[in-house]
């Protein structure tokens, strides 16, 4: 699994466990993150999943995802992780939302999640890829402790809660990982059996 990111690697183990796999993070073989250098969710994704089966001669998991904000034009997207800066936190991210959010009304802070998840196998061009959205708005303050990164302010419509409100198997079930990887879980199937 391609990724650092503890919360994340929680909810992908968790969503392919009905998988006969073992899926561990690549940071167990001395692997370090990717740059992310793409400017598009796949390019970043596929960058991370052939890094570590690169470098492990595994078959590898990676995903990309973000919050695409639509009062400010989908930002901040790709750059989720690093909206408030290289050394950015979820806490300062959040912050940065809240503060750029602040005058708009409501209606108007329609937001989504999109998740990219991909398989590759080391050595090979091709690629399984599956896509994940999750609409909702931003809350004008934080609520819940659950999850990580934007959940405290990401209001599912659905349930009327913030992600950071849902329990993890809640949040998987509604959210754009969640989906993503439940496609890839098929396309694993289809190709593995
Ligand atoms: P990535 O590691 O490059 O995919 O960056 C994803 C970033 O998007 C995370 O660091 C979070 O800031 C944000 N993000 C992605 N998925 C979620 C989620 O499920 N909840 C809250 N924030 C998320």
């Amino acid at each position: 699994m391609a990724s650092g990111n503890a919360g994340k690697l929680r909810e992908i183990a968790r969503i392919l466990q009905g998988l006969d796999v073992e899926v561990v993070a690549q940071s167990e073989f001395g692997v370090t993150d990717a740059d992310e250098t793409g400017t598009t969710f796949v390019d970043n994704a596929l960058i991370k999943a052939r890094h570590a089966a690169e470098a492990t001669c595994l078959p590898a998991i990676a995903d990309d995802s973000g919050l695409s904000v639509d009062a400010l034009d989908g930002a901040p997207g790709v750059y989720s992780a690093r909206y408030a800066g290289p050394d950015a936190t979820d806490e300062s991210n959040v912050d940065k939302l809240l503060d750029a959010l602040r005058d708009v009304p409501d209606a108007e802070r329609g937001a989504a999640f999109h998740c990219v998840a991909c398989f590759v196998m080391p050595g090979e061009e091709d690629a399984l890829i599956a896509k994940g959205e999750w609409r909702g708005s931003i809350l004008h303050e934080r609520r819940g402790v659950g999850g990580f990164g934007y959940d405290p302010v990401f209001l599912d419509p659905e349930s009327g809660v913030a992600s950071a409100e849902l329990t993890p198997d809640k949040k998987n079930a509604r959210s754009h990982r969640g989906k993503a990887l439940l496609k890839l879980q098929e396309l694993l199937r289809a190709r593995f059996g």
